[in-house]
Order: structure tokens, then sequence, then C-alpha cells
């Protein structure tokens, strides 16, 4: 979830991010509050991927990247941790 200006081109998707036409309060919901909307607005995005590997990344901690939530993403790192 981005709503910055894009200069870096490693940053493109931010472009058509779905999520900057919606209020920051839908991608970092309050503790206990549901995450299904946002999930389904990255689910159409067409930056999913590329925003979710910016995320694992970048290990951003809060909110819906990606169409993962925090947890989610905990895992995935967990996950991938347990691979390596
Ligand atoms: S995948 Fe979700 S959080 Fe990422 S840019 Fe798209 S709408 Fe925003």
């Amino acid at each position: 979830m981005l709503i910055n200006t894009v200069t870096d081109p490693a940053l493109a998707w931010q472009e058509t991010a779905l999520c900057a036409q919606a209020g920051p309060e839908f991608f970092f919901p309050a503790p206990g509050s549901s995450t299904r909307e946002a999930k389904q607005l990255c689910n159409a995005c067409e930056g999913r991927v590329a925003c979710l590997e910016y995320a694992l990344d970048n290990d951003e901690r809060f909110g819906v990247w990606g169409g993962l939530s925090e947890k989610e993403r905990e895992r995935l790192r967990r996950v991938e941790r347990d691979r390596a």
C-alpha cells in the first residue's frame, strides 16, 4: 500500500496501485478489523506480485500489501527461512 509519487522504475507497479484510490484506513485497519475488502482490491490489482515482493524485501510490518496481511507475510517469511 503506497501513495507516493513514483520516480524509480523498479516501483512502477505503484502507478496502477488500486489502493491509491482507497483510504489508508482501508489497508491499515485497526487491530482485529477485517482485511477482506483490502484483499479483494489487491486481487484485482495488476501490481500485486511486485507489491508483495516490495513488502517482503523491505520488511513492511503493518497493513495489507500484495493481498497479504502482516501475519500472512510473517508466515511466508518463516516458510522461506525454513527452506533456506
Ligand atoms: S496489491 Fe494491494 S496493496 Fe499492493 S498496490 Fe495493489 S491494491 Fe495496493
